[in-house]
Order: C-alpha cells, then structure tokens, then sequence
C-alpha cells in the first residue's frame, strides 16, 4: 500500500497543474551525433495565452539528430480525459491500450491540438517548420504529444521555433483547435478567404461553384518496360480519349443538363500522362496535335465550361531526351550529390527535379505557351502541395527545404497570374498561400484500420481551411457516385468540392489509389453511363455548392457513426453512417444518407 501510495504522490506531482503565475517550462530532448543525449529545460515566454519557444539554430548541437519538445499539457496517463489531433486529421483518445507509437507521416499543416487534464492548445511550429514531425507515444501508461524535429545530422538553416496557443483546458475541441490555426494563418496574411479572393477573380469565382472532372486522354505502359526511354525504344502511348472525343464528352455534358465543370485535361502533352516531364510541348498528334486541342478547348469553353491541364515540374524522365530537354544539371540532388529517383510512371524512371532549375528553366515559357492554347482556370501542376519540400544539394543550385518552397511558391504564383489559380495534388501549407485546390488533401481510406493508437479520422485541415482552399477530401472520394455510399457521405460530411475522373485508373500493375470503380467513355453507352454518374454529383453539389466559401465552423459526433458538420453560413450537415434512420430534432437522418438543416 506505501508503495501505492507513493507512486501516486510521484505521478500526481508529475502531472499537477503549474502554481499561478508559475513560469512553464519545456523539456527537451536532443538526440545527438554517436548516440549521445542531452536534456534541456528551457522556459517559455508567454504573452496572451500564447506561451512561445525558441532555440536558436547556434544552440542546436552540431550533428543533432533529433530534438523532441514536451509541453506539460501535452502528457496523460492512460485512462485519463483528453485527445489529440494531428494536421492530417488523425484523431486519438488516452484510452487503455497497448503500448504503441504513431509518427505522422504527412505533415500537411504545421499545426495540431492536444487536450488534458491539465490543458488544451493548438501546437504551431514556426521555425525549422520542415523538420518537425507530430508524434504521439504510449509507454508505461503515460501518452506523450510531442513534435520531433527530425535534423538527421544535418545543419539547421533557422531557429526551432514554436507557438503554445492556450485554449480552454475543459471545453476545447478540436474545432476550436482548427480555428485557432485558421486565424492565426488568416491574420499573419498567408491565406485569404475564397469569399474576398473570388470578388476579382472570375476563374476562380467559376472553380468555387463546378466540380472538377478530370479526363485522362493518354498514357504509356505503367509501370514501363523501358525504364530509361530513348527515341529508339519510347513504349507506344495508349489514347483513351483523344481531343475529338473530349468534344463528345462536352456535347454529352449539355445533353445531360450538366451546366457547371472545370475540366482537367491529363496527359494531353507528348507522351500522355507522366510521358515525358519537363517536356510539354508539342502537343500530342496522337491525341490530334494542337489544332484539335484548341478546338476542344474553345468547344468546351463556348458551352460553359472551365478548362485547365495538369503538368509537373517535380519529376523528370530521361525520355525528354527525345525533344532535346533532358539535362541531369536540373536535377535535385541529395546529400552527397546523387540523383533522387522515384517510381516507375510512364516516363520510365521518375527523377526528382529542382524546383528553381524549373522556374528559370521551363515553367514560365510553358505557361505563356499553355494560355495561348486557351486554358483558363485552377492549373494543374502535380505532386508539390502533397509533399514535404526537399532539400537540394547541387552545388549549382543548393537548396535548403525553405529555399524549395520559396521556388515552389513562384511557380505556383505564376500559375495563378497566367491562368487565374492554382492547383495541386494535396494541401500541404509550405505552398498554401498560393494554393486555390488540392486533389485529395488525405490518402486515408474511411472505414480503413487506422494506425497505432488512433481512433478516427477528422476533418482538421476542413476545419482550418475550408472556404480558403477548394478541395476533394480523399482519393476514395474519387468518382464517388460510382463508389460505396461511404463516399458520398464522407464528401459531404468533409465538405469536399466533387472530383470526377475519366480513367482514374492506368496502371498495368500495382493499385489504384482512387478506387477500382471508373468511369470510362470507349463506347457512346460508356459514355452516356459515366456522364449520367457526374450528373448525379451535379445535382448534389448545387444544393451544396454555396458551402464552398464558408469556413467550416465546427465538426463532431452526435453519437456513434453520426456527424454534425457546422459552416460559417449557420448551415449544418448531419450525416449518418448507421444502419437504422437517426432522428435530429424533427427531422429523420436516413441511413447512410444526411439532411442539411439551418438551426
Ligand atoms: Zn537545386
């Protein structure tokens, strides 16, 4: 019983909330060069419920591996009240369970939230942003939040910095976590509202209110039989939809009644899809070469519709050796000076390219050669806004992660200036000041086994930056009338803006990250067929559409498997993944369906 009770006084000091007016302190933990350790305690400032870190970059021991930050709020032993949120929407509980770890591996925003008994806040790191990772570890009992910043030995180019945002110790939730995040975004100025920026941006104002429909027109065999493409053995490009045949899916569009879509044309460029990066141009005459693409173009944009097309300035393949453009002194290179390959894609072997080589190289020319074909709207340019920046060690052109963001941010403003938006494949934040949509801002699967000591997936980044950037929520969410009904509610529940895709699929092995459902249109039924599931997601998407440029307020379960999802408008949705009917006030939530209500 004495041990007991002394393992109580021990634990209840390690947890009991700091005196008044007690400074707080942080716990460091540095894992340095030769499996070295040291601990630091360093004080916090603190300045209107903002409690506030930092470390200088000369203080940061050479060869550091890692450092992790403990925050005293940021600690709970098992059983007690609480959670934590992560910026990729993963969502956890103190609950008994094994011990385990969980590392978030998508760093989509720079921000999470973690409540306890002894506090709640949003974590925002500031400094030596690219490095921090957001962890949660269950040992012995105790969980511990924590961002780890992962150096790896290398020298760090800025101070490690971090905001505390105190919130309500009782009541916070992660909503009030997300906002918390949202205006510190909107009031630093790196985002402004959809609402504002739609005033004088017709392109964009259009995006708001369509859905997105890709179309994938051609691609080489993935992944490729011939790994490092030349002109003598370039695998032959498949055409799935040819600019002609676009046309048809224009014509079948109006037939249907389907008024509003962005259009993205993929793979329209030499090769296809992934064909021959950096090289664009010409246009494919497979598909009928320039002149049947602006026809295609003019034909769409005459009956209404926004189009755009996707490109890439990240990957290279040494197919563009073909067209004279392959040249390895573009190349990102990673320490030590080799090249960074990727998978296998159309191109044959993906080599990872340096973002401010493309800049001075490719991505302005491109752009005025691309407007003059006609396209207007969110330009594609894919992988950036889904990927952690990449340091760059070319002795040419060195670059530190920040330096790639700022590269990155160019293009992307440029994109914006020529087209009227820019989009990307996910939501990371190093480029979100200049993001207008992300393709899928989470690889997750709903109703997927989630990680170690994870519980469910939130709309987090929802919550922060719905009504600031258009987005679909996750790759299943793809062709989602064709998909589970599962989907469709995540869609809505998310407030996701629908993605539609002709031939989501291409790959000859391996999966498909967007589902094995599809919509083709080799033959005019297949057509007919597909056009009539995106009209279904038309009709959804008008009585919902208006929800775009609305902040996301608030999300939470009403109980098990139901949701309420609040938008600054006063509207909710209430969804309901249950097998029987759920009653909310008056009115009846189908199964597996929802109602919008104005309380
Ligand atoms: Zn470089």
């Amino acid at each position: 019983m004495k041990n007991r009770t002394t393992w109580w006084l021990l634990v209840a000091c390690l947890f009991s909330p700091a005196a008044p007016g007690a400074e707080t302190q942080a716990k460091l933990y540095f894992k340095l060069a030769a499996g070295r350790a040291e601990t630091r305690h360093v004080a916090l400032a603190s300045r209107g419920g903002v409690q506030s870190l930092r470390v200088a970059k000369g203080n940061i021991p050479p060869g550091t591996r890692s450092i992790e930050v403990h925050h005293p709020i940021a600690t709970a032993r098992a059983g007690e009240e609480g959670f934590y949120v992560f910026c990729n929407g993963m969502y956890g509980t103190f609950q008994e369970r094994p011990s385990g770890s969980y590392r978030n591996p998508h760093q989509v925003m720079d921000a999470f939230g973690v409540r306890t008994p002894r506090g709640a806040m949003t974590v925002i790191v500031t400094g030596l942003r690219y490095e921090a990772c957001q962890m949660v570890d269950l040992r012995d009992g105790v969980y511990r939040v924590y961002p780890r910043f992962e150096l790896n030995g290398e020298a760090p180019y800025d101070d490690l910095a971090i905001e505390f945002h105190l919130l309500d110790g009782e009541r916070a939730t992660y909503s009030d976590m997300a906002r918390t995040y949202r205006r510190f975004q909107l009031g630093r100025k790196v985002v402004r509202p959809l609402k504002e920026r739609v005033r004088d941006n017709r392109e964009l104002a259009y995006a708001a209110g369509a859905m997105m429909v890709r179309v994938r027109m051609g691609w080489k065999p993935v992944p490729s039989p011939a790994p490092e493409q030349n002109a003598e053995n370039e695998p032959p490009m498949k055409v799935a939809v040819s600019f002609e045949r676009f046309g048809r899916i224009v014509d079948e569009f109006k037939k249907q009644g389907i008024d509003r879509a962005e259009f993205c044309l993929v793979g329209w460029n030499i090769g296809g899809h992934d064909g021959r990066y950096p090289q664009i141009f010409p246009v494919d005459a497979r598909l009928g070469g320039e002149a049947k693409l602006r026809e295609a173009i003019s034909k769409a944009q005459a009956a209404g519709y926004q189009v755009v097309c996707h490109t890439n300035y990240s990957d290279a393949y040494r197919a563009s050796q073909i067209g004279g453009l392959w040249d390895e002194g573009y190349l990102l290179r990673a320490k030590g000076g080799s090249i960074v390959k990727g998978g296998q894609w159309g191109g044959g072997t993906m080599y990872q390219a340096c973002p401010k080589c493309m800049y001075e190289r490719f991505s302005k020319g491109d752009f005025a050669k691309i407007r003059d074909l006609g396209f207007r709207g969110l330009h594609y340019i894919d992988v950036y806004s889904t990927v952690n920046p990449r340091a760059c060690y070319a002795p040419g052109h060195p670059l530190t992660k920040e330096g790639f963001a700022e590269w990155t941010r160019r293009i992307a403003a440029d994109a914006q200036k020529a087209f009227g938006g820019f989009a990307s494949e996910g939501g990371f934040d190093y480029v979100v000041s200049n993001l207008d949509y992300g393709l899928y801002v989470s690889f997750h699967v709903p109703g997927a086994k989630t990680p170690a000591l994870i519980d469910r997936h939130v709309p987090f980044w929802h919550l922060v930056y719905n009504g600031i950037v258009l987005n679909n929520p996750y790759t299943s969410t793809t062709n989602y009338t064709v998909k589970d009904p599962t989907a469709r509610l995540k869609l809505v529940e998310f407030g996701g803006r629908p993605m539609f895709y002709f031939y989501s699929k291409f790959r000859d092995a391996g999966t498909n990250w967007m589902g094995d459902r599809d919509l083709t249109c080799t033959t005019d039924e297949e057509l007919a067929e597909s056009v009539c599931m995106v009209k279904r997601g038309y009709e959804e998407f008008e009585k919902l559409k208006r929800l775009q440029l609305e902040f996301m307020e608030s999300h939470g379960p009403l109980a098990d498997d139901v949701f309420k999802t609040t938008f600054s408008d006063g509207t909710s949705i209430i969804t309901n993944y249950r097998a029987a009917p759920y009653e909310y006030g008056s009115r009846a939530v189908p199964s597996m369906g929802y109602v919008v209500v104005k309380d």
